[in-house]
């Protein structure tokens, strides 16, 4: 059976990437969280937000993890300032979670992009 929050799931491309066993354009990291550039950008801006700790989706968070997603919500605009977002309400950003395969999601470890720069984007 898949467990779907576990500290490291060998099979899962992102929990590989955080333990740098594939490499990525590391944009931040800490304790908890790593943040890199996503492979196939929309926008002159693309990072992708991720716990470091594997959790499939949006769909298995649970109160626990309120305090870590509150941090990654709180990062975001700070990260996609320094990558070279201009600020609001002028420039700005886009913020998107793509959850289970009808939501879009094709990477089954939580991750919220970050988009943004001059339009117009490839998508989005
Ligand atoms: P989603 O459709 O929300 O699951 O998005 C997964 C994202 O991961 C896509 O935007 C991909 O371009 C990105 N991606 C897939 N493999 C890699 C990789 N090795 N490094 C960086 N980004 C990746
Ligand atoms: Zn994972």
């Amino acid at each position: 059976m898949t467990e779907h929050v576990v500290d490291h799931d060998p099979n899962c491309l992102f929990c590989k990437i955080v333990a740098g066993q594939i490499p990525s354009k590391l944009v931040y990291q800490d304790e908890e969280i790593y943040a890199f550039h996503d492979i196939h950008p929309w926008a002159p801006v693309h990072f992708l937000l991720i716990p470091k700790v594997h959790i499939s989706s949006m769909a298995h968070l649970t109160d626990e993890h309120a305090a870590l997603m509150g941090r990654m919500m709180v990062l975001a605009p700070r990260l996609a300032q320094e990558q070279g977002c201009n600020p609001y309400p002028e420039g700005g950003f886009r913020m998107l979670c793509n959850t289970g395969v009808e939501g879009g999601q094709e990477v089954h470890h939580l991750h919220i992009h970050v988009m943004g720069g001059p339009r117009p984007w490839l998508r989005g």
